[in-house]
């Protein structure tokens, strides 16, 4: 890129503080923001992960994005306490399903009483499994492919890369696949000295996916700065 293109491209500024971020979560994302979210958020905070939780303002835009594809069957990995698995439920109709796939049913059960109250439990099919032979058996049946509308993916990062194999067939052309944490806390962008041990892996793993994706001709793609970083894939062939 030029000198004067990449200078205009930075310019434009993205978060510049804890302030803007708060300004933007307190005026447009908490006041309609579902009372039953900010439960999932409240039951959350105590665990010692609660971080893991989906950002409420990446939220907002994902409720935007299953509204857009009228989404009605839809598939999750990665479910934790189940902000991100409510958020989902609550946006599809009465008649939509979600299958959200966890390792680990005790953490979904921290959100349920909150999911059952919120009266929408009946469209989850939860999946205590990991969740790559859970999508190699739903392809093994061909009325499974091109039949999902919307996909969530925030588990297991090194093997994003074979979800988004196997949901450029599960998910119908006009489907969308969301990605989460694809700016890896901002090592992405770090020199290898300066990336903390813990996140070495991921980070490698985070690089390698988004050039994947950058050049798959089957997508329309956003990176998108919320939260940790989420690229969204709209299929389009
Ligand atoms: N989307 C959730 C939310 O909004 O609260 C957060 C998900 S959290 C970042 C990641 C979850 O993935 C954890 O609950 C973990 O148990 C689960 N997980 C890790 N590896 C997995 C795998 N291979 N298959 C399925 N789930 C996995
Ligand atoms: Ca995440």
């Amino acid at each position: 890129m030029a000198e004067k293109a990449k200078k205009a491209a930075s310019s434009k500024g993205l978060l510049q503080s804890e302030e803007l971020y708060r300004y933007i979560l307190e005026t447009s994302v908490y006041p309609r923001e579902p009372e039953h979210l900010k439960e999932i958020r409240d039951v959350t905070a105590d665990h010692p992960r609660a971080m893991m939780s989906t950002a409420p303002d990446a939220g907002q835009l994902m409720a935007m994005l299953l509204k857009l594809v009228n989404a009605k069957k839809t598939i999750e990995i990665g479910v934790f306490t189940g902000y991100s698995l409510l958020l989902t439920a609550l946006t599809i109709p009465e008649d939509g399903q979600i299958m959200a796939i966890d390792v680990n049913r005790e953490t979904y059960e921290i959100g349920l009483p909150v999911i059952k109250k919120a009266g929408v439990d009946h469209k989850i099919n939860f999946i205590e499994s990991e969740a790559l032979s859970v999508l190699d058996q739903l392809l093994k049946d061909s009325e499974n492919e091109g039949s999902f509308d919307y996909a969530f993916v925030d588990a297991d990062k090194v093997n994003y890369w074979n979800y988004h194999e196997r949901l450029m067939k599960l998910l119908k052309v006009g489907g969308i696949a969301v990605y989460d944490n694809t700016l890896w806390g901002g090592t992405v962008a770090m020199s290898e000295e300066q990336v903390p041990d813990h996140l070495r892996g991921g980070r490698q793993a985070t690089l390698d996916l988004n050039r994947s994706l950058a050049d798959d001709p089957r997508i329309q793609l956003s990176h998108v700065p919320l939260g940790d970083g989420i690229t969204i894939c709209w299929r389009i062939f």
